[in-house]
């Protein structure tokens, strides 16, 4: 079984090892954020199971999404679990993974371009510039919602002097964007928000900490979404869209 990328939306973005393992695969496995044009290049007669979250119900919980992979498998298919962007920033398919490693199968992954690169990039925003930024975090807007404790430190965040990539990140966002302040970042940081980034629909909203979250509001931009806070952002402003 194959855990494989998709890219961020723009089906030019799977990689070439991704393309030709999904137009061999017996069964793919999808869900919302993979292009479904994909799907078109499958064989004729390969299987298409639809696991997708639908505005945060899951069509099929993860426990199921694992059964389904490894009675396919365990039949002897060839199985593409196909992610959005990147299998392992935050796709849960690290999880995927094990619990296919554990049931004796085979597991290869083939890495994808994650949006929390190109949705910026897209929108003229480099995550890491001589200039601006040394350093890049990528981080979760929210953490697992059966987890009450908070493993994710904002004010330290606020320090790192580099680049702040957040993922899921629209529906915490004003307060996130807060505690970054409250953290000692400046009202007045530079933030975009990259909205379906690579795709026909990508549409970017350029900031700042203080006012992103009621312009993304005014402006109607939701989720998906990725959030760049730092002084890159402001490249967008000399880069525009580079779709
Ligand atoms: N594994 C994926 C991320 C899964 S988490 C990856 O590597 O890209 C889902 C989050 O990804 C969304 O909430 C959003 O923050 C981000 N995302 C995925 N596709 C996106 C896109 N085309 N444009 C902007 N954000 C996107």
């Amino acid at each position: 079984m194959y855990l494989v990328g998709a890219g961020p939306g723009d089906i030019g973005l799977i990689t070439v090892r991704g393309m030709e393992l999904v137009r061999t695969a017996d069964v793919i496995v999808y869900d919302q954020l993979a292009n479904s044009e994909l799907l078109g290049h499958a064989r004729p007669d390969a299987k298409l199971i639809d696991v997708g979250k639908q505005g945060g119900h899951h069509k099929v919980r993860q426990e199921g999404i694992n059964r389904i992979i490894v009675e396919e498998a365990q039949a002897g298919r060839t199985v593409v679990r196909l992610k959005g962007g990147d299998p392992f920033m935050f796709g849960r398919g690290g999880e995927e993974a094990e619990e296919l490693r554990k049931a004796g199968i085979a597991v290869h992954v083939v890495p994808g371009v994650t949006s929390a690169i190109a949705a910026p990039a897209m929108a003229g925003i480099p995550v890491t510039h001589r200039d601006h930024a040394p350093m890049v975090t990528f981080v979760t807007g929210h953490e697992r919602d059966d987890r009450p404790d908070e493993r994710i430190d904002w004010g330290v965040l606020a320090r790192t002097g580099g680049t702040i990539v957040i993922l899921m990140g629209m529906a915490h966002l004003a307060q996130n964007m807060r505690r970054l302040m409250e953290g000692g970042m400046l009202p007045s940081t530079p933030v975009a928000v990259v909205h379906r980034g690579s795709t026909p629909a990508q549409r970017a909203v350029l900031s700042t900490l203080d006012r992103v979250a009621e312009e993304c509001e005014r402006q109607r931009v939701g989720s998906p979404a990725v959030v760049v806070v730092g002084g890159v952002a402001s490249l967008r402003e000399v880069l525009g869209d580079l779709l």
